[in-house]
């Protein structure tokens, strides 16, 4: 018999193609009327859309946001908010603008609207990832949690097809560490077990047709139930080497999660057999960490961090990161342990 606490991140949630025209009315919904809009710099089209059912509820628009949220650059945009005197903030792109959002709406208290446009995921959580001085730092707070997010189908259309897989890949990555989470239970277990059947299903039909919604909308709703995983328990091994990649060696955060994530499934699998034999179930495979690594390279990859410009000079210190700190994971995390991990990771090689 299992025992578990389950708390739930509640927010308001909208699906669909098309959902995005209802923007103004979201908004109106919160009470606000001086929105400060955030852009992603390659959705100019999905932005110029939001720009224009704004309407006079717009006052201020940014299209700056940065990669692990720098705080110098979340201070610039909270002076302008000022000035402004914004109410809220919608947000138009992938993790990093909705960071963004999240790092100004902790510090200002205003209310946010999400439009994701990639599958990260942060949408639906209440953590924030924040880099200064070389460092990334993560903290949680129901005031980071957006009030209301508006999963646009039709807003992943013109995604290139490496953007879609990684970002899929990221999403994965949160349903597949919820599975073995010291801290999992029954409903997280069925919300990820649902992202990685949507996720196995979706991948595929990304390289035969991006024009096709079908998969897109299979891997934004993997996006939202494997982001209800990563605000519903704890993370482990997997999450805490791409922090570190991303936070202290500057890797880019999907791709960096698109490589690791089968080389620590092998590492832990021994230890849960059981979750893995369920993800494998998912997937439609023999094994999980192999699938993951042949679903991976058969989208096109990336499966090496030597492509991502890691350099094998830095592996051991980035062993020395990820261990400094003990957190749970399903196996004892050792720095020998991880040092080979990541050599395996570093050359790409396809886990037994
Ligand atoms: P991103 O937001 O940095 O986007 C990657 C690139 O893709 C950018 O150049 C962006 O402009 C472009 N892009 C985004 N959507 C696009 C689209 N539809 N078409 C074409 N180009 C598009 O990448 P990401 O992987 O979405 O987010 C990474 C960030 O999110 C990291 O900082 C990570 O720490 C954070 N994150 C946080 C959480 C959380 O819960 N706190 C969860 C997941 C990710």
């Amino acid at each position: 018999m299992r025992s578990f606490v389950y708390t739930s991140h509640p927010s308001r949630v909208i699906f669909g193609a098309g959902r995005a025209a209802g923007i103004a009315d979201e908004v109106r919904r919160l009470r606000a009327s001086r929105v400060l809009l955030l852009a992603g710099r390659h959705v100019t089209t999905q932005a110029a859309q939001i720009e224009e059912s704004l309407g006079s509820l717009l006052v201020d628009r940014f299209d700056g946001a940065v990669m692990h949220t720098p705080v110098a650059v979340t201070e610039r945009v909270l002076v302008r908010m000022a000035e402004h005197d914004i109410d809220a903030i919608v947000a138009v792109g992938g993790g990093s603008t909705t960071g963004l959002a999240k790092a100004l709406a902790f510090r200002s208290g205003v209310d946010q609207v999400i439009l994701p446009t990639t599958f990260a995921g942060s949408e639906v959580t209440p953590v924030l990832g924040e880099t200064s001085g070389g460092t990334k730092v993560t903290r949680s707070s129901p005031h980071i949690q957006p009030e209301t997010v508006i999963y646009d189908v039709d807003f992943t259309a013109g995604m290139p097809i490496p953007l879609a897989v990684t970002s899929a890949i990221n999403a994965l990555a949160h349903a597949v560490e919820a599975m073995y989470a010291e801290n999992a239970n029954p409903i997280v277990d069925a919300l990820a077990l649902e992202a990685i059947t949507a996720i196995g299903r979706g991948i595929p039909l990304l390289g035969a047709d991006l024009a096709d919604p079908e998969g897109r909308s299979d891997l934004l709703l993997a996006a939202w139930l494997a982001g209800t995983c990563l605000a519903s328990v704890g993370m482990g091994l997997h999450h805490k080497i791409c922090h570190v990649l991303g936070g202290s060696f500057g890797l880019p955060h999907a791709p960096v999660h698109t490589v690791v994530l089968p080389h620590v499934m092998a590492y832990n699998a021994a230890s849960v057999p059981r979750v893995m034999d369920r993800i494998a179930d998912a997937l439609i495979t023999a094994t999980a960490p192999a699938g993951v690594y042949d679903l991976i390279a058969a989208a096109g990859g990336p499966t090496t961090l030597a492509e991502l410009g890691m350099a094998e000079a830095d592996l051991d210190e980035a062993a020395r990161l990820v261990t400094e700190k003990t957190y749970p994971n399903p196996r004892e995390v050792t720095r020998v342990g991880v040092r080979r991990l990541l050599g395996e990771a570093l050359a790409g090689t396809r886990p037994e």
